[in-house]
């Protein structure tokens, strides 16, 4: 699992490295584009700069949907829980999942009464999705 998600941080990573490059090439056309402004040449500027537009404008919009797609994989994947457990006083606690949990392993003992306690639940949170309409 921790294995496919570095993978998917490498991909990101690359493109976020091509979105900065569109992004500084467009900032380039659009300086282009006001220096042949000033020396005359208006149909090159007007090209350029309409290039320097689409291109920060469709790298802010890729950055957007990457944004989002990230966000919706972390929603498609919600955390898993474990509840512990004291025999003894009855004290719960609630912590993230790890490696190795399941249910009746002993674990650290109660903060209360210093009894060994046990996992009791493993389960996965689902919370509500929020409606994912936002224009
Ligand atoms: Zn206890």
């Amino acid at each position: 699992m921790s294995k496919a998600s570095s993978q998917t941080t490498k991909i990101s990573s690359l493109a976020f490295l091509i979105i900065v490059i569109v992004f500084a090439l467009s900032l380039v056309a659009i300086y282009l584009a006001l220096t042949s402004f000033l020396t005359g040449e208006k149909i090159v500027a007007g090209y350029l700069i309409l290039i320097g537009f689409l291109g920060i404008g469709s790298s802010l919009y890729v950055l957007f949907q990457m944004r989002r797609r990230t966000l919706a994989l972390r929603m498609e994947a919600p955390p898993i829980t474990t509840v512990i457990e004291c025999k003894k006083c009855g004290f719960k606690s609630v912590r993230e999942f790890q490696r190795g949990d399941y249910i009746f392993k002993e674990v650290e003992p109660c903060q209360k009464c210093n009894e060994k306690m046990v996992i009791t639940a493993i389960y996965r949170e689902v919370k509500r999705k929020k409606p994912s309409t936002i224009f």
